[in-house]
Parts: C-alpha cells; sequence; structure tokens
C-alpha cells in the first residue's frame, strides 16, 4: 500500500517536531495523556448521553508500560478510540486546535533566537510532539462501533492506515524511541523513575488513573533462623497520579496540614506557609487559584535569579511552570498556582485572547492578595508583622517604582517605626494620631533606628509632642517622595529646608538673630571653604549646636543611596551647615581669636558630618583636634 503524504501544513509542524532541538523535549508524554483523557471523556459522556449504561467511571484508565529491551514506550487508553477517517483526518493533519495555536506562535517568533524554545510548552502542542522522541510511531485503535486500525508513521515518509483487529475499544500508542546521541538521552522515557516523575510533573491531576506496572523488591518467603532474608522482584500495578486537585476539592474537606504539606513540596520551602489564599472565580474567565505567602523571603529573593511567577494549568493539566505574567512585580513573593478550564490545552483559542485572558485573571489576583494582606494587617497584627520583615521591601519598591503608577494601591500596606509609639505604625495610624495643629507627616531617613532617632534636624519636631517615621531602607525616603502625601497630609522630612513649624514671631527673632551674626557665620563660611556651601542659624536643634544638611531637594539619605548604586558617577550634593543660636557652644564662638575658631568649625562641621551618617573627612585630623582641645 502506498504511503499517504503529510498535508503541507502538516509536514512543516511535523518537521518542526523531529528536528527539534527544543529542551523540554519531555512535554510529549504530557500531551499524549492529556488526549487519552479527553477521549475517556469523549466514551464517558457519550455513554452518560445513552442512560448511563456500559461502563463505571470506574473503569477507565490509561496505561503507560515502557519496554527496555524492544525500546518501546505504549500509551494505552480506554477511551473512545478513532475510526479510520478519524485517524486519517485527526493524525494526518494538523488537528484544528492546540497544534493551530502552536504553528502560530511559532510563526510568529520565527526567526527570533529563543523561537522555538519557550512556546512549546505553553501550548497544546498534540500529538505530534511524540515524533521529537520517537523514530516510528504505530497507533492502534477502535471504536465502540466500528472496526479496528493501525496507524504507522516513521515521521517524514508519510504514513499508513490499515485494518488491524485490535481486541478492545481504545486507543494504544507505541513509540520507538530515537536512538540516544550525544546530549539526548531518548532511554530516560523508558525508566520508571522518569515517567513517575513526569506524570507528577505534569499529569498529577489528570481525572484517570495513569497506571503502570512497576517492579518492587519482597521479602521471599519467611525468613529463616540464622540466615538473611531473602528477596524477590515482583510486578505491582501503580497509580502514578493523585487525580483530584487540592484546589478542587471542597473548601471544608482540605486540612491546614494538607495545605501546608502541598505547599512544601510544591515549592522547596522547608516552612510552612505563612497564609493561604483560595481563589474561585466564575465568569468571563473562570479559574481557581492557590496561593501562598511564605514566612521567610527565600535566599535568593533580592536577586536577579529568583524565579517568581505562578504555576498555570488547564483543566488539571501543567501548562507553565512559572507564569510571571500572573503576578506584579512587588508580589513576586507570592507562590502558588492557577487552574482555568478557559485556558484549555485542547480547545482553539487564538494567541490574543489567551493573552488577554491571563491579564483578567492576574488583575483579579492582584486585588485579592492586595486585600488579603491588608486583612491580615487589620486582623492579625502579629502576623503581618512576620511577612513584613521578609516582604517590605518588595511592597515598597512596588511604590516607588513606575513613577508610583501602583502606589495609591499599596500604600495601605505600609509601615515604618514610629519613635512615639517605639513600633511600626501604618500611615493611617500615623494621621489618626496627629496633634491637632500638626500639618505634616515627619520622617527621618538614615543607616539606622539609632541614626534617625538621634537625628538633631528632628528635635524641635519631637519637642513639639509630634511623632517621627523612622525610615531605614533605602527605598524608603524614595517610596514617600512618590506618594507626596497621605490623607492629603504632605509628607516632610526632617531634613527639609523649611519645616514650617517657626511662629511669624519665632521668624522674625530668628531674622534679627541671623542679622547680628551675619559676620560670625561670614567668618565660618570661609574656614570651611570647600565643604559647605552655606552656614545659617537653625530654628530646629533643641539640644545639639549643628547639622548639616543637603542643598535643594536631595537630602542626605538618598544621595548616599544614589552614589552607592553602580554607574552611579558624581552627583552633585552641596551642603548647608545649620548652627544652633541657643547653644552655648555658638555663644562662645563669637569671642574665639581667629585660629581658635577655625579649629571650633572645623569640628563642627566634622560632627554634623557623623550626625548624618557621613564619614569623617580625615578621621587621624579630628582626633588631634579634640586631643588639642581636651
Ligand atoms: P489536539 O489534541 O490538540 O486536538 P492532537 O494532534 O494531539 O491535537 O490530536 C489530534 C486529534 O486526534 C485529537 O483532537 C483527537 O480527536 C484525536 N486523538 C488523539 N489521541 C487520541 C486518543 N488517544 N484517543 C482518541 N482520539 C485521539
Amino acid at each position: 500500500m502506498a504511503k499517504k503524504q503529510f498535508k503541507a501544513e502538516s509536514k512543516r509542524l511535523l518537521d518542526m517536531m523531529i528536528h527539534s532541538i527544543y529542551t523540554h523535549k519531555e512535554i510529549f508524554l504530557r500531551e499524549l495523556i492529556s488526549n487519552a483523557s479527553d477521549a475517556i471523556d469523549k466514551r464517558y459522556y457519550a455513554a452518560m448521553q445513552k442512560g448511563g449504561e456500559g461502563m463505571d467511571r470506574s473503569d477507565y484508565f490509561i496505561r503507560l508500560s515502557p519496554d527496555e529491551e524492544g525500546r518501546t514506550l505504549t500509551i494505552i487508553d480506554n477511551g473512545c478510540g478513532m475510526t479510520e477517517k478519524e485517524l486519517e483526518e485527526d493524525l494526518g493533519t494538523i488537528a484544528k486546535s492546540g497544534t493551530l495555536a502552536f504553528k502560530q506562535a511559532m510563526d510568529k517568533a520565527e526567526g527570533q533566537p529563543q523561537g522555538d524554545v519557550d512556546v512549546i510548552g505553553q501550548f497544546g502542542v498534540g500529538f505530534y510532539s511524540a515524533f521529537m522522541v520517537s523514530k516510528n510511531i504505530k497507533v492502534y485503535s477502535r471504536t465502540e462501533d466500528g472496526e479496528g486500525h493501525v496507524w504507522e508513521s516513521n515521521g517524514e515518509d508519510g504514513y499508513t492506515v490499515k485494518p488491524f483487529d485490535y481486541p478492545t475499544v481504545g486507543t494504544q500508542i507505541v513509540l520507538t524511541l530515537k536512538d540516544d546521541e550525544e546530549g539526548e538521552d531518548y532511554s530516560q522515557y523508558l525508566r520508571e523513575y522518569t515517567l513517575t516523575s513526569l506524570v507528577k510533573k505534569y499529569s498529577d491531576y489528570v481525572r484517570y488513573p495513569i497506571r503502570m506496572m512497576e517492579e518492587k523488591r519482597v521479602p521471599k518467603g519467611e525468613k529463616e533462623e540464622g540466615k538473611p532474608q531473602e528477596y524477590e522482584t515482583v510486578m505491582e500495578d501503580v497509580v502514578l497520579n493523585s487525580m483530584v486537585p487540592l484546589w478542587k476539592r471542597a473548601k471544608s474537606e482540605v486540612t491546614d496540614e494538607e495545605y501546608d504539606r502541598f505547599y512544601r513540596d510544591n515549592f522547596f520551602d522547608v516552612d510552612d506557609p505563612l497564609s493561604v489564599i483560595r481563589v474561585s472565580v466564575e465568569g468571563a474567565v473562570s479559574y481557581t487559584a492557590l496561593l501562598f505567602i511564605p514566612k521567610k523571603a527565600p535566599w535568593d529573593f533580592y536577586t536577579k535569579n529568583y524565579k517568581r511567577g505562578l504555576k498555570l494549568y488547564s483543566s488539571g493539566v501543567m501548562i507553565m511552570d512559572a507564569c510571571e505574567d500572573l503576578l506584579p512585580d512587588y508580589f513576586g513573593f507570592v507562590k502558588g498556582l492557577v487552574d482555568s478550564p478557559d485556558l484549555s490545552l485542547n480547545i482553539s483559542r487564538e494567541m490574543l485572547q489567551h493573552d488577554r485572558q491571563l491579564k483578567a485573571i492576574a488583575n483579579n489576583l492582584k486585588k485579592k492578595i492586595q486585600s488579603e494582606l491588608k486583612k491580615m494587617l487589620d486582623n492579625d497584627r502579629e502576623k503581618y508583622e512576620t511577612f513584613y520583615k521578609a516582604f517590605a521591601q518588595s511592597i515598597k519598591f512596588g511604590v516607588y517604582d513606575q513613577y508610583g503608577m501602583n502606589a495609591d494601591f499599596l500604600k495601605d500596606l505600609l509601615m515604618f517605626y514610629s519613635a512615639r509609639e517605639e513600633k511600626n505604625v501604618t500611615l493611617h495610624e500615623y494621621v489618626a494620631a496627629m496633634k491637632e495643629d500638626q500639618k505634616a507627616i515627619y520622617y527621618a531617613a538614615g543607616d539606622s533606628l539609632g541614626h534617625c532617632l538621634g537625628l538633631p534636624q528632628a528635635e524641635l519636631i519631637r519637642d513639639k509632642g509630634y511623632d517621627l517615621l523612622c525610615l531605614t531602607d533605602n527605598v524608603d525616603e524614595f517610596a514617600l517622595r512618590v506618594l507626596a502625601s497621605y490623607e492629603e497630609k504632605p509628607f516632610k522630612a526632617a531634613t527639609d529646608d523649611d519645616l514650617g513649624l517657626a511662629s511669624e514671631e519665632e521668624k522674625k527673632a530668628m531674622e534679627e538673630k541671623a542679622a547680628e551674626s551675619k559676620d560670625l557665620l561670614e567668618k565660618i563660611r570661609e574656614d570651611l571653604a570647600g565643604k559647605v556651601k552655606e552656614v545659617k542659624l537653625s530654628d530646629r536643634l533643641t539640644k545639639s549646636v549643628a547639622c548639616l544638611n543637603g542643598e535643594g531637594g536631595v537630602s542626605i539619605e538618598m544621595y548616599k543611596t544614589l552614589s552607592a548604586m553602580p554607574n552611579a558617577g558624581d552627583i552633585p550634593m552641596e551642603f548647608v551647615l545649620e548652627l544652633n543660636p541657643n547653644h552655648p557652644v555658638f555663644e562662645k564662638l563669637s569671642g574665639l581669636s581667629d585660629d581658635e575658631r577655625k579649629t571650633y568649625s572645623e569640628l563642627l562641621y566634622q560632627q554634623a558630618r557623623l550626625m548624618a551618617g557621613l564619614p569623617l573627612d580625615d578621621p587621624a585630623a579630628f582626633s588631634e583636634m579634640i586631643c588639642k582641645l581636651m
């Protein structure tokens, strides 16, 4: 019998499969198992429509049968089977469905270096994917009321369909695996271990049992006195998949322990999750999601190596291990999975629509995660503190990132250390506890809590009884500047030029004092030429004698952060030295000789640097000056 040729389109796809350099060739098994499961569905539903006679649901199965000597892997199902015409049409042509979407994706990706690498796994690439690992494929099949047939192909040179007396309803696919070559271990698909892991990885939640005969070592006979126990190898029929996904079971049926174990096993964490979120949506896009918030940040979380994303399932079949598009960066710490029948492997779909559905899901999930975190913050503060300790930076970056596009959405998840409460407070809590005459939300940025609490610039703020937020993460100040205000209260850094705390009278008194001290201030500025741009009197110091500020908008903390960035270059920073006119040291300055004053100016400047968390210009010289004075 003459061989029939594959239709032109199919031939191209087939070529791609046969010569694929795709690294995840293993997905062929997922594809064949999904086809088998679909075929069983079809037979089952047809039987139901006829009044439910025939087989029980539990009689259906899929079986894997590797034969190392013959180098074949056989996949058997007792699904609906295929008629001669169906063998011709379904296997001889590109099926209408998944394969087509795949081909479109390939066409689109063509010319791009990664073209064939990532797209394959995301689609139902179908039956042809078996040619990635096989040199010959035989498909034996029979339908309920038809004759049996066998379809056979070596790939490129076409296929044949012949009558064959296949004894039962269903399909048997025999793959003769390609010979191993360098870097390609096809024999692995004959090993129990590989097959078991692949089923676990991709097809664990297929509704029907996936069976395989496995070798088991069992004790042989009774153990005799004084002799070692003898063993023999027997074959045991085992079910490889767990069938019902955890997330498909009723909420009330799943225990906390089950969730915890599922999380640890699937997301490789030694700790239980901090929180479990279950989402179930029926609508334009239906899906279930099972999300976990870890207790601690994985060691690589804040590096480029961290793999963010959720597992993506289509009706229980995994199609992607980490779908990044499902989570915004700022919730990148969330682990879990999404399962949607609308992303079905075997239902025709357009790529675009595919994207839109993912976006809709991502959008819902993001809102859900935000509201769950908010709930945790409101109802279980201790738990939220644990979360915040691990992932605050992620949230803060989210506020700051993309010019604050998500700042509004995330601002109520923020907490900062309050100098007055001596613990973390939310922005809402800060504002609610503000004194009546207080106009701004005050903060101090520094390397450590001690640094923030000791910041001289914040003295007046705290003397007035206003609370001070202590910002110790590099990103903090950037995040607050993006927010600009909260509940209509502007943020103000303790180091900002004008804190707006002085009354008209106080301002006037200060101006007078400044006029009196004009000459002295000018002399000090000359003493510190090249170090500070300006020396002025301060209206915010109550205890300290001096403090150092950045001129203009950039604070010293931001300056430090920016300068520490790779390729930062020289960031211009000019300092302003503020002096406390009510401090005894200041009063002493005007009575000093020029030489003495020079030493004092230098000391005031250097210690202001220390208070600002900047290094001394010359520690040895500084120490010498102090010794001289002592
Ligand atoms: P898809 O599954 O995306 O439709 P495939 O190339 O995998 O594309 O399969 C083509 C068609 O062949 C299927 O739609 C189905 O009708 C038929 N088919 C494949 N495998 C089986 C099977 N084990 N039993 C019955 N029909 C099958």
